[in-house]
C-alpha cells in the first residue's frame, strides 16, 4: 500500500463536499456506517498511514473480547511520525519545546527530530534494546522524553512512561510490571521553581524492584549537580549522543498488533491498570481523529497542555500531531507561572491553531484575574478542546467567553487512547455544541447506555452506564499488559454479552447528545435518590465565589448517604469572619438545592485550600470520601500534591 497523503479528500467533511454543512443526521449516518460497514470504513482510514506490508484482515475478532486490527500489516510508529514527512516537511517545526521552569525555548524541525531520534535509537540499540524489549521512561516534560519514545518505536521496543517525580514505590511497581532492559531518566524535575532530584528516587526504586533494568540512561539537564552516576549501571546520554551523532538506525517494521507501549490509568478509582496499546490500529485511529475530532490539518500547530506521562500527552502531544504532519508544542511549567497568561503567550508566539487541555487546568485559570485571558492575540486559535473530567457548564462558558473561541468537550480513557465521545463535527461548525455535553460517539465506537443491573438500554435522559459493544475500535487497549484474565474480568464482566464497561454514568437526550455524569461508583445515594457528583459540583461552581469543588457521598444512618461538599473559595476574604463563612456556606447549599433539588443540599460544606488530584488532574473523590468516613484513603500512588490531602484532613476534622 502506498503512503497516502494524510486526510484523503473524500474523508474531509465525512465524505461530503468541501463546503458542505453537515446536519446531525448526516453525522449519525457517517457514524452508523463506521459500525455497520466496520471493515470498509477502517480499511479506508488505514490509508492515512504507511504500511510496509499491507494487512490481510481489517479486524480479527475470533477470540472475543480481544480484537486485533489490520492483522498481517507491517508498519512503524516512528516511521509514520517522522521519516514519512521528510520529503515534504524537512524544515517544518515538528516539536517546539518551551519550558518556563528552565527558560528553554527550542525548535526541532522534522529534519532535526529525525537526527535526534536516530541518535537516541542508536544509543538504546547499543544498550541491547530491540524489538519487544521494554524501556521505562521516567522523565518530566523534557524534549528527550519525546526522543526516547520515538526511538523505542523505531526499534520496535515498548515504552512504559512513568510520570516524572512519581514516588519510588510507584516507579518500582511499574518497573516490575514491565521488566525493562533499560530505563531513561534525568537528574531532576522542576515544578513551580522547586527542584525535584530524581537520582535518589531512581536509586530507591531500583533497590526495591525485583526486575531492575540493566542500565539507566541519564539525560542530564544540569539542574542537580550532586547527581552521581553509579558505575556499571548508569550512563550519561550526552556522551552517547555525541558518539551516535549522525547515526541512521533502520526502522524495525512490526506487525500491526504488536505492542507499542504500556501506560497506566490515572488510579482515580484504585490501583492503576497497565494498558497495552497496539501499533497499527493506534496510528490509524489517531490520524483519523485529527481530522474527525480535532478538526486540524497537516502543517498546523497544536498545543496540548498536558503531561507526556499520561494518555493525552502520548496521543496528542506526541503521536497524533506528528503522524499528521503538524507542529506540536511541548510545554514544561505551570499554567500560572510566570503569570496566568503564559499559555496565551505561547498561542500568540507560535500561532497555535488547536489547543487541548483539561477542565482542571481551566478551572485553575478561572481563579485568576480574567485580564490575563485577553492579554495576548489568540486569534490564530480556532478551538479549545478539553477532556479528562466532566466539563461543567460555567467553566466551559467562561473559557469560551474569555478567549472568544469555541470550547469542545471530549470524553475518553487511557484504555481507549483517543476520544469515545466528542462535541465536534467539522462541517457543522457552531450549531451542534450543547453546553455540558461531550457530544456524540466518535466513528467506530458502538456506544450504548445501559441499566447498571440488567444491562438493558435505558431511555432518553435516563442515567445508564456507558458501555461499548466490542470489538473496541482501533487504537483502544489490546489487553492489560501481561494479564489477559484481568482485562476480561475488569472490563467485560459487568454485563451480559461481554460489553465493555467504561464505569462512567451518562445520559443521552432525544437528539443524541451525551452527558457524562461521573463515575458509576461516585454516585451519591441520598434516601434512595441517586445523584451524580457532577450535577452537584456544577451547581456549586456556578457560585461566583467558588473556584472548585468536590462532592462526595458520606455514610449516614438515616439517609444512607448525605452530600459533603469540599470547596475551594476564589479568595479567602469571606472565610476570615464567622459571618462571612456561614453566609457563603448557606448560599452554596442554597444554589445546590435550587439547581439540583432539595435532596442534594449538602449536609456539610468544608472549605479547603486545595483538593486532592491525581497527576493527570483528576479529583480523588474516593480518598476524600474515605477520609470523610474516617477510613484509609487507599492507593495514593498517583496523588499529585500530598498537601492537598493534608488540607482536607484538617478541614475534615474542623468545623462544618
Ligand atoms: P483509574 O481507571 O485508574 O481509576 P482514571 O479512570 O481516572 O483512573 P484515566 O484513563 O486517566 O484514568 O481517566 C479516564 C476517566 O476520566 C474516564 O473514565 C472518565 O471518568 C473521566 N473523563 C475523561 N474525560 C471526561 C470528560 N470529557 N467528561 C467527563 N469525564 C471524563
Ligand atoms: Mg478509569
Amino acid at each position: 500500500m502506498r503512503p497516502n497523503g494524510v486526510g484523503t479528500p473524500q474523508a474531509r467533511n465525512f465524505g461530503g463536499e468541501e463546503e458542505a454543512t453537515l446536519s446531525i443526521e448526516e453525522y449519525k449516518a457517517f457514524h452508523r456506517r463506521s459500525i455497520e460497514d466496520r471493515d470498509g470504513f477502517w480499511s479506508e482510514q488505514a490509508g492515512r498511514i504507511f504500511w510496509n506490508k499491507p494487512f490481510e484482515t481489517v479486524c480479527d475478532f475470533g477470540r472475543p473480547p480481544f480484537a486485533r486490527w489490520f492483522v498481517g500489516g507491517e508498519t512503524n510508529l516512528c516511521y509514520n511520525a517522522i521519516d514519512r514527512h521528510l520529503d515534504e516537511r524537512q524544515d517544518q517545526d515538528a516539536i517546539i519545546y518551551v519550558s518556563t521552569e528552565t527558560g528553554a525555548e527550542e525548535r526541532y524541525t522534522y529534519g532535526d527530530l529525525y537526527a535526534e531520534v536516530n541518535a537516541f535509537a542508536a544509543t538504546l540499540r547499543e544498550l541491547g534494546v530491540g524489538r519487544g524489549d521494554r524501556v521505562i521512561i521516567y522523565m518530566p516534560m523534557m524534549v528527550e522524553a519525546v526522543f526516547a519514545m520515538l526511538a523505542c518505536a523505531r526499534l520496535g521496543a515498548i515504552h512504559s512512561m512513568v510520570f516524572g517525580g512519581f514516588a519510588a514505590g510507584s516507579l518500582a511497581k511499574r518497573i516490575d510490571d514491565a521488566k525493562p532492559r533499560v530505563m531513561v531518566t534525568t537528574d531532576a524535575g522542576m515544578r513551580g521553581g522547586n527542584v525535584i532530584p530524581y537520582g535518589p528516587l531512581v536509586d530507591e526504586a531500583l533497590e526495591t524492584a525485583e526486575h531492575p533494568p540493566e542500565s539507566v540512561l541519564f539525560c542530564r539537564r544540569g539542574i542537580d549537580e550532586d547527581l552521581e552516576l553509579v558505575d556499571g549501571r548508569d550512563l550519561d546520554y550526552a556522551e552517547l549522543r555525541e558518539k551516535h551523532a549522525g547515526a541512521e538506525v533502520p526502522v524495525q517494521w512490526v506487525e500491526s498488533s504488536e505492542p507499542s507501549y504500556i501506560l497506566y490509568t490515572s488510579g482515580t478509582t484504585g490501583t492503576p491498570k497497565g494498558v497495552q496499546r497496539d501499533t497499527g490500529g493506534y496510528a490509524v485511529a489517531l490520524a483519523a481523529s485529527m481530522e474527525h475530532v480535532f478538526d486540524s490539518a497537516p502543517g498546523e500547530t497544536m498545543f496540548t497542555a498536558s503531561d507526556v506521562g499520561w494518555v493525552v500527552g502520548h496521543s496528542y502531544i506526541v503521536y497524533a500531531p506528528l503522524l499528521y504532519g503538524m507542529t506540536s508544542i511541548l510545554y514544561e511549567g505551570l499554567p500560572i507561572r510566570p503569570d496566568p497568561a503564559i499559555w496565551w503567550k505561547i498561542v500568540e508566539d507560535y500561532g497555535v491553531h488547536t489547543m487541548f487541555t483539561s477542565p482542571t487546568a481551566i478551572r485553575a485559570l478561572r481563579k485568576q484575574d480574567p485580564e490575563y485571558m485577553k492579554r495576548h492575540d489568540t486569534s490564530s486559535l480556532r478551538k479549545l478542546f478539553l477532556a479528562g473530567e466532566p466539563l461543567d457548564e460555567p467553566t466551559s462558558r467562561w473559557a469560551s467567553e474569555s478567549l472568544g473561541v469555541s470550547v469542545r468537550d471530549n470524553y475518553w480513557q487511557t484504555e481507549t487512547g483517543w476520544p469515545i465521545l466528542a462535541a465536534m463535527m467539522p462541517g457543522l461548525e457552531d450549531a451542534p455544541v450543547k453546553a455540558g455535553s461531550a457530544g456524540f460517539p466518535c466513528a467506530g465506537y458502538d456506544v450504548e447506555l445501559v441499566h447498571e443491573e440488567t444491562g438493558e438500554p435505558v431511555g432518553p435522559n435516563e442515567r445508564g452506564v456507558l458501555v461499548i459493544q466490542p470489538p473496541l475500535p482501533p487504537g483502544c487497549m489490546s489487553t492489560i499488559w501481561g494479564n489477559d484474565e484481568r482485562f476480561v474480568e475488569t472490563y467485560f464482566s459487568d454485563f451480559p454479552e461481554e460489553l465493555y464497561s467504561t464505569f462512567d454514568w451518562a445520559t443521552k437526550d432525544e437528539e443524541g447528545y451525551h452527558f457524562i455524569m461521573g463515575r458509576s461508583d461516585d454516585v451519591i445515594n441520598v434516601a434512595g435518590h441517586r445523584l451524580g457528583t457532577r450535577e452537584i459540583e456544577e451547581a456549586i461552581s456556578d457560585h461566583p465565589e467558588v473556584a472548585e469543588s468536590a462532592a462526595v457521598g458520606v455514610k449516614d444512618e438515616d439517609k444512607g448517604q448525605v452530600v459533603f461538599a469540599y470547596v475551594v473559595a476564589k479568595s479567602g476574604d469571606k472565610l476570615e469572619t464567622e459571618d462571612g463563612r456561614s453566609e457563603l456556606e448557606g448560599s452554596i447549599k442554597e444554589i445546590v438545592a435550587t439547581k439540583v433539588g432539595a435532596i442534594a443540599r449538602p449536609a456539610t460544606i468544608h472549605f479547603v485550600d486545595a483538593l486532592p488530584k491525581t497527576r493527570s488532574g483528576k479529583m480523588l473523590r474516593r480518598s476524600i470520601q474515605a477520609l470523610a468516613e474516617s477510613r484509609d484513603p487507599g492507593d495514593l500512588s498517583t496523588l499529585e500534591d500530598p498537601a492537598a490531602l493534608e488540607s482536607l484532613r484538617s478541614g475534615t476534622s474542623g468545623e462544618g
